[in-house]
């Protein structure tokens, strides 16, 4: 179905003005968020803000995460296109979409069936036949497909799940927030070999990661949706 020219250019704006102007220069990641229809990952009572510079209320006390942070995780991953990608928290399944613009084969892993039920929809919808959604707590990652050139973390963990840097590839990169449950701290890790390098990137505020290698349950008042 062609696409009107008001959600192309609401597109284009978000990408030049909260992406582009911040610093996000991989423009394999900018062709790809100005691509990728986003308004159609985002429930129908909010999609007429679904370009707005901020997370936004997907249900079941989850968020689809702020443009500018979905494009610098990405941008941390230093995808090249031929990498199987691990991600972890699907919610609506946006940046999973993104990451199979950008890499070979992505496995993404959701705790809450509803939310993987509708997030698959989507991506269906949109013809992404190298994205697969699981029902998962994938704080344990998923084994069956490891190692993985790429991982990421759309969800706050307590500290570094063991499991994911030991089905990462040696080369690979993972991305995750690292912190309380209130504010976290987006890091990278890069293993080469048997050991691990680690950057901390910038401060952020993500719901949990609920599950063995996470927190025990989500204990966030509700109005901390960001
Ligand atoms: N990447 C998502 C998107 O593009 O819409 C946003 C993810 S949302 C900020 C975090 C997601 O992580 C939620 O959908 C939550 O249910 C999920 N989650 C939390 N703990 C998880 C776990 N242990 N395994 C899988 N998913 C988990």
């Amino acid at each position: 179905m062609k696409e009107s020219d008001e959600l192309i250019q609401a597109r284009e704006r978000m990408v030049e003005d909260q992406i582009r102007s911040r610093g996000i220069k991989d423009t394999r990641v900018l062709d790809a968020m100005r691509t990728i229809p986003r308004h159609v990952f985002v429930p129908s009572e909010n999609r007429h803000i679904a370009y707005a510079d901020a997370p936004l209320p997907i249900g079941h006390r989850q968020t689809i995460s702020q443009p500018f942070i979905v494009a610098l995780m990405t941008e941390l991953l230093e995808l090249k296109g031929d990498e199987i990608v691990l991600e972890i928290g699907t919610g609506s399944g946006y940046q999973a979409a993104i990451l199979g613009r950008l890499a070979k084969r992505v496995y993404s892993l959701e705790r809450i069936p509803e939310l993987a039920e509708q997030a698959k929809e989507v991506l269906y919808a949109l013809s992404f036949d190298n994205v697969e959604v699981l029902v998962a707590d994938g704080s344990q990652g998923l084994l069956e497909y490891a190692p993985y050139g790429a991982i990421m973390v759309t969800a706050a963990a307590p500290r570094v799940p063991t499991p994911l840097k030991e089905q990462l590839a040696d080369g690979g990169r993972l991305v995750l927030p690292v912190g309380e449950q209130a504010g976290q701290i987006l890091e990278r890790w890069k293993r080469k070999g048997d050991d691990f390098g680690r950057e901390r990137v910038a401060p952020v505020a993500f719901v949990p990661l609920v599950g063995e290698h996470g927190w025990d349950s989500d204990e966030r008042p509700f109005s901390w949706w960001v």
